[in-house]
């Protein structure tokens, strides 16, 4: 635990973490992740997710939930969370890349498997929330900046994996091209106010693309520069 979870939080955590579990096996033949692991499992334990939703949501922080974050912006279901963090398929050595930091809880669960994360955020006042929330609990490997992630993080790329928790209606080609051969872009594409199609786009060592769609999901939209 980051800082502790009171006695009864951690026993609704619990719970979750079970729920999440039996979601992912559950769909696993669609999304082809058949069991949640233990590395992701113990990243999920491991932050506090009350710390990143406002005071009134905290009652709600353990149920496997999106939550409004302010700004009409949502902290992602857990189950939601733990897919998309499976998909990246991280090892501690890899740079990722995260577009929508949000509250920063998908950046705080990515720190914990990953190297170090680049993340960047539209919205200057999440940015700085979630920068604020990274820093009180000592989670070091994380770096935002504030702009168009459709743009990713040229400076830094390229990067093992890029995760973006945005829905584009076509996928960002700065985004493929930052990606590093043999690494896996996870982004939900659609049209915003509709289910979307979250799919794994795998560069092979070749560099010749691939995308599978792993499931249906339903993210607020990515909004980028040319709306
Ligand atoms: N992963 C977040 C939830 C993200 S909600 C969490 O764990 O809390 C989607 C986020 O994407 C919002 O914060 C929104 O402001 C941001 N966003 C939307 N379009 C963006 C863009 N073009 N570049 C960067 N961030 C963007």
């Amino acid at each position: 635990m980051v800082d502790g979870l009171a006695a009864g939080l951690e026993a609704a955590w619990q719970t979750l973490l079970n729920r999440v579990a039996a979601e992912i096996r559950e769909t696993g033949a669609v999304t082809g992740c058949p069991a949640l692991s233990a590395p992701v499992r113990q990243a999920l334990a491991t932050v506090p997710r009350h710390r990143f939703v406002a005071d009134e949501q905290r009652g709600w922080a353990y149920a496997d939930m999106p939550l409004p974050i302010g700004r009409g912006q949502t902290i992602s279901q857990p189950f939601i969370v733990a897919l998309m963090t499976e998909l990246l398929a991280l090892d501690p050595a890899m740079t990722i890349l995260e577009i929508g930091a949000g509250s920063g809880y998908q950046t705080a669960v990515l720190a914990q498997l990953a190297r170090q994360v680049y993340s960047v955020e539209r919205i200057p006042e999440l940015a700085e929330a979630a920068a604020q929330r990274w820093r009180e609990m000592g989670i070091e490997n994380v770096a935002i900046r504030v702009g168009d992630g459709g743009q990713g993080w040229e400076e830094y790329a390229p990067f093992d994996g890029i995760m973006v928790t945005a829905a584009a209606t076509d996928v960002p080609p700065a985004l493929v091209r930052q990606l590093k051969p043999g690494g896996r872009l996870v982004i939900p594409v659609g049209e915003p106010g509709y289910t979307q199609d979250l799919r794994v786009i795998h560069k092979d060592p070749q560099g010749v693309v691939f995308s599978r769609s792993a499931l249906p999901v339903v993210f607020v939209p990515l909004i980028q520069d040319r709306d």
